[in-house]
């Protein structure tokens, strides 16, 4: 069971990592050492983690981390209600932090995992970032700018082009996401 670091970090609104910190624990398994499935199932984890502490205060159940080299760079959810902040997509805080935590805008052979299909301000950010590869869980059919409303990576009108990969994990994180606003239509 993995055990997300960042608990500490939500109180004070900062989320950066420091990774060997956060992998101190874990030497028995080496990360980004092994490739394929395996590891992307492992950092989508870490976002689901992340989706997980959105719900529990109150977000709409999105979390996303930023991967460069292997190494855990950043992490964030959803803080829109929390921040007042229409942009505070789990993408763009995430991408945020991560340009903080490196002291770049811009950030090459960096790679982002995110727990749904990003809306098209997501995608924008990530291509401004210039993010290597997208990984992403569950589709989301009306504001999925990837490949269910719109395909906006496939535009040739951006200057960089995004990769990506979509249903890793799919069902828990499409799960995490039927669960909270079912239970929120119960609140109301
Ligand atoms: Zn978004």
């Amino acid at each position: 069971m993995l055990v997300n670091k960042d608990g500490d970090g939500i109180k004070d609104g900062m989320d950066c990592f420091d990774p060997q910190t956060v992998f101190s624990d874990r030497v028995d398994e080496p990360v980004g050492k092994h490739v394929g499935v395996e590891t992307h199932h492992y950092w989508m984890e870490l976002a689901l983690a992340q989706a997980q502490q959105a719900a529990e205060q109150g977000e709409v159940p999105v979390g996303a981390v930023v991967v460069c080299d292997g190494e855990l760079v950043a992490s964030a959810h959803n803080l829109t209600i929390t921040d007042s902040d229409p942009t505070g997509h789990a993408e763009i805080v995430a991408l945020r932090r991560a340009g903080q935590q490196l002291g770049n805008y811009r950030l090459v052979d960096c790679d982002l995992y995110v727990t749904l299909e990003p809306c098209a301000m997501c995608v924008g950010a990530l291509v401004h970032a210039r993010i290597n590869h997208l990984y992403f869980a569950a589709d989301d059919p009306k504001a999925g700018a990837i490949r269910s409303a719109m395909a906006l990576a496939a535009a040739d009108h951006f200057n960089h082009q995004l990769d990506w990969t979509g249903g890793i994990m799919a069902e828990p994180a499409s799960k995490m996401l039927t669960e909270f606003f079912r239970s929120r239509r119960r609140a109301r």
